[in-house]
């Protein structure tokens, strides 16, 4: 195996002979970075036990925390697990391909390294037409995570992914940004019914269009690091820029008199479009208000970018929670560390 570090990593752009040479690397037992309709992602032939060890290599993945696996037709969901429920069935047809991952039984073929040990595995297809092609090329089901380094936002743009895995991995294919912008919805399907272990573009009102749905405890809350978990994915620090990040709920108004007690060199301030007139500090937009697709389509592209000036403090205006909002305050509660602060309005 080449060391890590030691690769000249390549960024192709996706056309049909990039994607061939995707597909021999990872044939080849190499990992590749790839975009989705969510976020760019490091994959590995899923049925390779040692292809699959280089994704936690390359991303310094803990062990435990399973990995999502990546199909381009129906045909390709049996060889993976041990059964479809009937619900799953429903589930695929509604939303996929999309941004959707169902946890199901695994098959024997999926290797503990990618279950992380688990009787389940989760399986995606996307939508994106980079990711299709690379997985059809390879013939292979891809196992992939997020392509940053861990507790890194996840990437968005090639750029985002070349910074985080330069030298480390062979070869990055750049599909341009990613639409969603944030990672899927991850849903543990039960005979009637679905819990939802991740938030994600397939909202939980979408779901609800099909079955009722239970939101974990995971979603909105944190979680102890020795307590056991549906996700084990849940109990890490995530998502996360230099700075430290809060999440600032109240007015407008009520946000400005705030930021005048905070306003000091290297503090920033993430607002909606058009509230950044007369705050103290320098402002990131992050989209319209009561746009919660603006904010999942912006949030990592943001809390790089506040890597990028040096940011020390970052104080977020607390997104709309319905839609994908839910998605957007899930991964800024990780971001935040859970740092909540709650402004009064004056009288
Ligand atoms: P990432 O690969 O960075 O998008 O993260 C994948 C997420 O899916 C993590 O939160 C994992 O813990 C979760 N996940 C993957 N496979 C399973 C599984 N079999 N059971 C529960 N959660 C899973
Ligand atoms: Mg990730």
């Amino acid at each position: 195996m080449k060391a890590m570090e030691n690769w000249n990593t390549k960024v192709l752009p996706s056309d049909d002979e990039s994607i061939a040479q995707a597909a021999a690397l990872l044939q080849a037992g190499e990992v590749v970075g790839f975009p989705t309709e969510t976020v760019y992602g490091l994959a590995a032939n899923a049925y390779d036990t040692k292809a699959v060890a280089k994704i936690f290599k390359a991303k310094g993945r803990p062990q435990d925390n399973p990995l999502i696996v990546h199909i381009a037709s129906l045909d390709m969901l049996s060889p993976l697990v041990s059964e479809v429920p009937e619900l799953a069935k429903k589930l695929a047809k509604a939303f996929w391909p999309g941004p959707m991952t169902m946890i199901l039984p695994k098959s024997d073929r999926i290797p503990d390294a990618v279950s992380a040990g688990l009787s389940t595995v989760g399986i995606r297809y996307p939508s994106s037409e980079t990711a299709r092609k690379m997985i059809l090329a390879s013939g292979l089901p891809l196992a992939a995570p997020s392509g940053n380094l861990s507790g890194h936002p996840s990437p968005t743009t090639a750029a985002h992914m070349l910074h985080d895995m330069n030298g480390r991995i062979p070869m990055i294919i750049d599909g341009g940004e990613c639409e969603v912008g944030l990672e899927s919805t991850v849903i543990l399907v039960k005979p009637d019914r679905v819990r939802l272990l991740r938030p994600g573009g397939i909202t939980v009102e979408m779901l609800e269009e099909i079955c009722p749905v239970e939101v974990d405890n995971g979603v909105l809350h944190a979680v102890a690091p020795d307590a056991k978990v549906a996700s084990p994915g849940m109990k890490y620090r995530h998502y996360a820029p230099v700075a430290e990040v809060t999440i600032v709920e109240g007015s407008l108004p009520a946000f400005d008199r705030y930021m005048q007690q905070q306003a000091r060199d290297g503090v920033y301030a993430m607002v909606f479009d058009g509230d950044e007139k007369g705050l103290p500090v320098p402002a990131l937009p992050f989209g319209k208000e009561g746009h919660p697709e603006d904010q999942a389509y912006r949030l990592f592209d943001l809390l790089r970018k506040c890597d990028d000036l040096g940011a020390k403090k970052v104080f977020v205006r607390s997104p709309d929670q319905s839609g994908i909002g839910l998605a957007v305050y899930n991964r800024l509660l990780r971001a935040a560390a859970f740092r909540i602060v709650k402004l009064e309005d004056e009288e």
